[in-house]
């Protein structure tokens, strides 16, 4: 397992991360997302389907208070 950044070629390693998700004017802090970061640059690259699966997270939240 050898990864690397698209951004700067650095090396990327798994970690755990939080993120503020800004969606629909409002805030969603987000704790121990599974993200590959890259030791050079910081750049910080989360999984594809975590995201897909928080996203959703918050349009149920949003919705769920709307009705
Ligand atoms: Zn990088």
């Amino acid at each position: 397992m050898n990864k690397r950044c698209p951004i700067c070629d650095g090396q990327l390693i798994d970690k755990e991360v939080s993120k503020t998700f800004k969606r629909y004017g409002q805030e969603f802090a987000y704790h121990n997302i599974k993200a590959e970061v890259c030791q050079n640059c910081g750049d910080r690259f989360l999984d594809g389907p975590t995201v897909t699966h928080i996203e959703r997270e918050i349009r149920e939240k949003v919705f769920e208070k709307a009705a």
